[in-house]
C-alpha cells in the first residue's frame, strides 16, 4: 500500500531526480524538475515535482517553505508558457491511495489536448 506519510527515496521520482532512470525534461530550475510522463493521457502530459522530498500535496502544502511554495506554483505557469498552452491546460494532483496517487512523491499533472476535453 502506498505510505504518503514517510517519504521512501526509492520511489521512481527520486530516481528520476538523482538521474538513476532516464526521463524528458521539459523544465527545470533550482527547486523544481518537469518531465514527460511515461503514459500520457493527453496530448501533452507533464509532470511537475519539487526537488525537495515531499510525499504528497498534504505533506507540501503543511511542511514546504512559503517561498518553496510560491516557486513551486509559478513555475507551473512557466512550464505552461513555454509550452505555449495559451489555450489553457488541466492540473490534477492524487493524493494518497483513495486519491489514485501512485508514485509517492508529490507531482501535479499538466494536461492538455483533445482527448482530455
Ligand atoms: P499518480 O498516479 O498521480 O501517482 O501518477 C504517477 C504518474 O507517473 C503516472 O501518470 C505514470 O504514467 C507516471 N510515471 C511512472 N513512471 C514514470 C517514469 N519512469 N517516467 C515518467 N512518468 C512515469
Amino acid at each position: 500500500m502506498i505510505d504518503i506519510k514517510n517519504y521512501n527515496n526509492q520511489n521512481i521520482f527520486a530516481k528520476i531526480l538523482r538521474n538513476e532512470i532516464p526521463s524528458e525534461k521539459v523544465y527545470e530550475n533550482d527547486h523544481v524538475y518537469a518531465f514527460n510522463d511515461i503514459n500520457p493521457q493527453a496530448k501533452t502530459h507533464v509532470l511537475i515535482i519539487p526537488k525537495a522530498n515531499y510525499c504528497s500535496f498534504t505533506d507540501f502544502s503543511e511542511n514546504a517553505s512559503s517561498t518553496e511554495q510560491a516557486n513551486f506554483y509559478k513555475s507551473i505557469k512557466e512550464i505552461a508558457k513555454k509550452l505555449k498552452l495559451d489555450n489553457g491546460y488541466r492540473l490534477t494532483t492524487n493524493i494518497g491511495r483513495d486519491g489514485g496517487q501512485e508514485v509517492p512523491h508529490f507531482h501535479f499533472h499538466l494536461l492538455c489536448g483533445k482527448s482530455i476535453l
